[in-house]
């Protein structure tokens, strides 16, 4: 199968890079519901300038390439172990021309593989069929969206939407509260898919493939269908919002499936993803391996820009810093300033901030923002370039930030889905503020770098390296102040009401 190889390096380009149709019409759809000038639509906005661009350059939406997952149909017959094999090196090309990033982190060692190969990744499922053709379907789902998949034992207690028991309604609570909990840390607004059932391991599965559905799709179980109406409803009233920003679309889809279950077991399991929602799939000619069709794409569609203007508008009201930040200038920043960075700034995350409670830090961080960012970085000669770069999810780095911050005289920390109470008091405390970036829009940020710096601690790895950029008018929003002011904490609790009011089967 000489085509075998290129075939599956372009449909794994062609996931990471352009959207499926139903997700574009569907993030289209929500471009026009959120008032206009709120924090929501402006989080729309940029997704929709990041969606275009890294479909016109053929970069990585997101800089999370999550865990490449095949789904891969056969006839009998037809050779797994070279379909495995050719797979892999298309992951490992992909990832050298940084369509992927390398996510790849061997658990034990905490080493970075590189090229996104290593014990049990990429993951394959292989199923046998009648057809002639070989079918590959690929979803990449990344890391923020992934942590905010949940499973619940039924009957539980749902806090404001009280006891779920073993029902179709135990369910609905189920679902709406595993929304309402992920707020914005998975990069809302998220589909849903969900297994009522199965056993634990096997009802995460289901649930993840759900996610293999078209969003406009119907299910063909009427009781389900009507369910995933109502809770698509429903979960758009709780107020969450794009980014958890609040406001009208926190959800773009949910299909529901449900499987057989121990008597004694009632599961209800959820996969959460983001709005780069990224699945694919391929038909192949079993013999030279060559494309034949593609799935998910419709030829008579063809692909239209989803921005409604060039670049994202400014208002003139945004406030503009140049790094390194005073305390004077972030004690008077508050909730809702939009706020542009310009100079020199350092990523870090989960590995970064592990080293600093212990050791100190390779650069001088008085005044310095960090962002939470695990970016896509290719090395042209001696030279580092930025090929995608939006933020992490922050909340990870809650044990840590505080004391970091106190301790190294951060003034800002860049991230997405904002953090808690302990780094909320410390940047009271030390006067410091929470810039939040677009979840996602890994574009819309790599342009916004001018130049790589430099780069330490890479021996953790690409996404975990403390990167040295050189930033111009980077735009966040800053949702943690100064002042003990926290937007995140705001709409939890207004969210926690209207979730309340949804008790009703
Ligand atoms: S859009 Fe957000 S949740 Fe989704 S993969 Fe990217 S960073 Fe992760």
């Amino acid at each position: 199968m000489q085509f075998l190889t290129s075939s599956l390096l372009e449909l794994i380009t062609q996931t990471s890079t352009n959207l499926p149709p139903d997700v574009r019409a569907v993030m289209a759809q929500a471009g026009g519901l959120e008032t206009p000038g709120t924090q929501a639509a402006q989080a729309l906005e940029i997704i929709a300038g990041n969606i275009d661009t890294a479909y016109e350059d053929e970069a990585a939406i997101c800089q999370d390439t999550g865990m490449p997952t095949f789904v891969v149909h056969a006839a009998p017959g037809v050779s797994q172990l070279a379909i495995r094999k050719a797979a892999c090196e298309a992951v490992a090309e992909a990832t050298r021309r940084g369509k992927l990033r390398p996510n790849s982190v061997d658990s034990l060692t905490g080493k970075n593989s590189g090229n996104n190969l290593g014990t049990e990744t990429p993951i394959f499922h292989f199923e046998q069929w009648e057809e002639d053709e070989i079918e590959v379907k690929l979803i990449l789902k990344g890391g923020g969206c992934e942590n905010t998949n949940t499973q619940y034992s039924v009957p539980c207690d749902l806090g404001p939407l009280g006891r779920a028991d073993r029902t179709l309604d135990g369910v609905r609570k189920c679902i709406l509260h595993a929304v309402w909990k992920a707020q914005g840390q998975g990069c809302a607004p998220g589909a849903l898919g969900v297994c009522i059932g199965s056993d634990r391991a096997h009802g995460y599965e289901l649930a993840k493939a759900q996610l293999f559905r078209t969003l406009d799709d119907l299910n063909p179980n009427p009781e389900l269908a009507s369910l995933e109406a109502r809770i698509l409803e429903e979960a758009n009233r709780i107020g969450v919002g794009p980014m958890g920003f609040g406001g009208v679309v926190t959800l773009i889809g949910c299909k529901i499936t449900a499987a057989n279950r121990l008597p004694a077991c009632f599961f209800v399991s959820v996969a959460y993803d983001c709005w780069a929602f990224r699945r694919l799939g391929v038909r192949l000619d079993a013999t030279s391996g060559a494309i034949t069709g593609w799935l998910y794409r419709d030829p008579d569609r063809p692909v239209e820009k989803l921005a409604k203007s060039e670049g994202f508008p400014l208002t003139g009201r945004e406030i503009v810093l140049t790094t390194p930040l005073t305390e004077e200038a972030v004690r008077a920043l508050k909730v809702g300033d939009v706020v542009l960075i310009n100079g020199e700034m350092y990523t870090g995350r989960d590995s970064v901030h592990t080293y600093l409670m212990k050791n100190a830090p390779p650069v001088d961080l008085d005044g310095a923002v960090i962002y939470h960012c695990g970016p896509v970085m290719l090395k042209e000669g001696e030279q580092w370039f930025t090929k995608a770069a939006g933020p992490t999810t922050s909340i990870r780095e809650e044990p840590y930030q505080a004391e970091v911050i106190r301790r190294y005289g951060l003034r800002g920390v860049i991230g997405k889905g904002g953090m808690g109470a302990k780094t909320l008091a410390g940047m009271k405390e030390s006067g410091a503020v929470y810039l939040h970036a677009i979840g996602g829009a890994a574009q819309f940020y790599a342009h916004a770098v001018e130049k790589v710096l430099g780069v330490h601690l890479l021996e953790f790895g690409v996404p975990e390296a403390m990167w040295h950029l050189r930033v111009k008018d980077f735009l966040t929003i800053v949702t943690m102040d100064a002042h003990g002011n926290s937007l995140h904490a705001e709409v939890e609790k207004a969210t926690a009401e209207a979730l309340a009011g949804l008790t009703q089967a």
